[in-house]
């Protein structure tokens, strides 16, 4: 029988888990503390558990779910790749990202993807398998006590814009958002997380209905001002509308603070002209404190159909925006030279991959 995995539990969880096994109440924060504040890897160092209890856990349950296989650091802009082995031997990433004053994780929520963005390498294999509670939850515990656990390096801000839709494995999803965010648990603050999705509409008003989804960040990948060439680069878009979506979302309720971020990534010659700027503009029209805009310039990785515009059409179409007061930045992507940067997460072939060894130790 497959051992259960102590992180697929949210709060609640833990504590009917540890009542049932005949321990006090207790317990379930004891167990909560050493996970998610001090990060242990092994039951041996829960060292004000019982030996019996420790005993029980390593006989019963499971603590970690990913095997680290490699990793790679950016000699830019320092942000680290790491590629994890799911039991199953499938492959996932996740990237460390450090910022001037805080650290961002971007996890992954599927092993590949369904939604068939053109621009993404993430969705070549298509989708195999949603991801576990635990094997979201993992990214962030083992990430943090990688890079360690002192105060400069503690991960702020996580970020679900790694591999997959993170609204198509909506109960795991929600689950690690509550382990997130619960201070008995990890204790992250709700403004630092953000969910991105391509922007499944249904999804979208589920989460936002759902009491028990934690309020978040929401960030949307617009990435074109038309329905036309939304179509073309986002083929989810025949069913979820470009003029669906933004009536969706301007009738979400709005929150100071959480304000939602439309993702562009601005392709070569597709969706990076000035009338494309107007256009998005005009798709935003009065509800100007409600958005951020990202630009992205795309990062071509072998075999893609598109190309990085240049900077400055890159910086002319930020400016337009501006003209008409919508907050607009450049997301120059990190980790260029790993492939870590947006949509170049992708399942690799162990083989294919630099081993362990072979990397200098951060
Ligand atoms: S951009 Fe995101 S939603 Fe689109 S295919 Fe890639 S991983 Fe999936």
């Amino acid at each position: 029988m497959e051992k259960i995995c102590l992180k697929d539990f949210n709060f609640g969880e833990l504590e009917r888990w540890v009542r049932k096994q005949g321990w006090q109440k207790f317990r379930a924060k004891q167990i909560a503390k050493w996970i998610y504040n001090k990060k242990v890897a092994s039951y041996d160092e829960m060292t004000d558990i019982s030996k019996e209890i420790r005993q029980y856990l390593k006989e019963n349950t499971t603590l970690n779910v990913l095997k680290l296989v490699s990793y790679e650091k950016s000699k830019i802009d320092g942000s680290i790749k790491f590629l994890w082995q799911l039991h199953d031997g499938n492959t996932i990433e996740s990237v460390f990202i450090p910022e001037r004053d805080h650290n961002t994780l971007c996890i992954s929520t599927q092993v590949g993807c369904a939604v068939g963005c053109k621009f993404c390498y993430t969705t070549k294999d298509g989708l195999i398998r949603n991801l576990t509670t635990a094997e979201i939850v993992d990214q962030y515990i083992q990430v943090q006590r990688f890079v360690g656990l002192e105060p400069e390096k503690r991960i702020s801000n996580i970020v679900y814009m790694g591999m997959g839709e993170p609204l198509a494995n909506y109960d795991n999803v929600k689950k690690s958002v509550q382990i997130f965010t619960d201070e008995r648990m990890a204790g992250l603050s709700n403004r630092k997380i953000t969910i991105s999705s391509s922007g499944i509409i249904a999804q979208i008003l589920k989460m936002y209905e759902d009491k028990s989804f934690p309020q978040v960040r929401l960030a949307v990948s617009l990435n074109a001002s038309d329905q036309k060439t939304r179509e073309e680069i986002m083929p989810i878009t025949k069913t979820n509308t470009i003029e669906d979506l933004m009536n969706t979302l301007n009738s979400l309720p709005f929150k100071t603070g959480y304000r939602i971020m439309l993702e562009y990534v601005l392709l070569k010659g597709v969706n990076d002209t000035e009338e494309d700027a107007h256009r998005l503009a005009k798709l935003i029209g009065k509800n100007k404190k409600r958005y951020k805009v990202n630009l992205i310039p795309f990062n071509p990785f072998e075999g893609s159909e598109y190309e990085r515009p240049d900077e400055k059409r890159v910086e002319r179409f930020q400016k337009i925006l501006w003209d008409y007061n919508i907050s607009a930045f450049i997301r120059w992507s990190k980790g260029k030279d790993i492939s870590a940067a947006c949509g170049q997460l992708r399942k690799k072939q162990l083989d294919n991959f630099i081993s362990k060894d072979s990397l200098v130790k951060v």
